[in-house]
């Protein structure tokens, strides 16, 4: 007998997440109900998000319950339905969660096209993270032709979709990323301008010659020492969407704000914070141009795809805040 597999959350993880947070439980196949449908998934994006998911307190979604199978955007296969909309053999893609078969009643999936993209593409470039580096750059950066938009983990899911976003409209685009292989990538293959490896021990003198007239936009992927290197570079009435701070998702100590908050002030700079659901009633048009700018080859898109299954879950989490994930990260299962 074929049994489902999941990953639930055992306990709250201090810092990095470890397996022990962890329990892989076994069950009987879910049964989709009237008006459901049985997905079997394939591929489990992991999203920098996770770790924010897993924690108490106050977010923009409530948190993961102790016991609950881990929350995931996944793509794959509906195997069996009683939903009017979704037939055996459908591709779709939502939140089904990181487990080898998910029932759904429709809400936040959606069907995908495999013919036009693999299936992993569309929980990355061509699903919410290219989403996000839509709304993000488009609603709040609005750059405009000749700016110099900065983002940084330039060369992951939504940074590289920045970048080239940007391009099409005519800014310049420059990004940060940690070593010369992402760093090259990032330019010689997405098109960028230039891309500054903040690994590298000169991220002040670098970020200046990469932007010799200032920065316009600054879309904030990871906060920390990067963010205070841009803000001493952002130019009057520049625009900071601020999309996520990665480097103090495992913290276990307070964060300092950061050094050069004055240049918001000095600059009249605007910075805001989004979440990509935000923008929900737009989201067609986002999709729309998304996929037609893939189709025309002027979005370059990488998937990570890591191998393991549901056990690997917590080791290839953990990738994306040490910077071990090349491209959008996902779990084959
Ligand atoms: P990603 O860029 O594909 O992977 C994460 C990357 O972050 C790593 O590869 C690493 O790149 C960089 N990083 C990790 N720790 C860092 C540190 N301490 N300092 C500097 N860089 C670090 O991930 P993604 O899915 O595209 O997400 C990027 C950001 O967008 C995250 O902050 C995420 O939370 C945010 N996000 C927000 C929304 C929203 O709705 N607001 C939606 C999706 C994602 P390097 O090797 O280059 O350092």
């Amino acid at each position: 007998m074929t049994m489902n597999r999941s990953v639930r959350l055992k306990s709250r993880p201090v810092g990095m997440v470890k397996r022990d947070d962890f329990e892989i439980t076994e069950e009987p196949l879910p049964e989709p109900g009237e008006g459901e449908f049985r997905v079997k998934v394939e591929y489990v994006s992991l999203d920098p998000a996770m770790r924010g998911w897993i924690s108490p307190g106050k977010s923009y979604v409530p948190p993961v319950e102790i016991g609950a199978v881990m929350r995931a955007f996944a793509a794959g296969i509906v195997d069996k339905s009683n939903h009017p909309d979704y037939k055996p053999g459908d591709a779709v893609a939502g939140m089904l969660g990181v487990q080898h078969y998910a029932v759904s009643k429709g809400a936040r999936c959606f069907k995908v096209d495999p013919a036009k993209a693999p299936l992993e593409r569309w929980i990355g470039g061509l699903g919410m993270p290219g989403q996000t580096a839509y709304f993000g750059l488009l609603e709040i950066g609005k750059p405009k032709p000749g700016e110099t938009v900065v983002v940084s983990a330039a060369s992951g899911a939504v940074g590289s979709l920045v970048g080239q976003i940007a391009k099409i409209h005519g800014a310049r685009a420059v990004g940060i990323a940690g070593g010369p292989e992402k760093c090259r990538y990032v330019v010689e293959e997405l098109g960028f301008d230039a891309c500054v490896d903040y690994k590298g021990g000169n991220l002040n003198e670098e970020l200046k010659a990469a932007c010799p007239d200032g920065i316009d936009v600054y879309f904030e992927n990871v906060g920390g020492e990067i963010l205070d290197a841009v803000l001493a570079r952002m130019d009057m009435f520049g625009r900071i969407p601020v999309c996520g701070l990665i480097s103090a998702y495992n913290s276990t100590e307070p964060v300092p704000g950061p050094m050069n908050f004055r240049s918001i002030l000095v600059n009249r700079l605007t910075v805001r914070g989004f979440i990509v659901f935000d923008f929900q009633d737009k989201m067609a048009e986002a999709n729309e141009k998304l996929g037609t700018w893939h189709a025309e080859g002027k979005l370059k898109m990488r998937e990570d795809v890591r191998e393991g299954g549901v056990d690997a879950f917590p080791d290839v989490l953990n990738l994306l805040y040490t910077g071990g994930n090349f491209g959008k990260l996902v779990l084959k299962l």
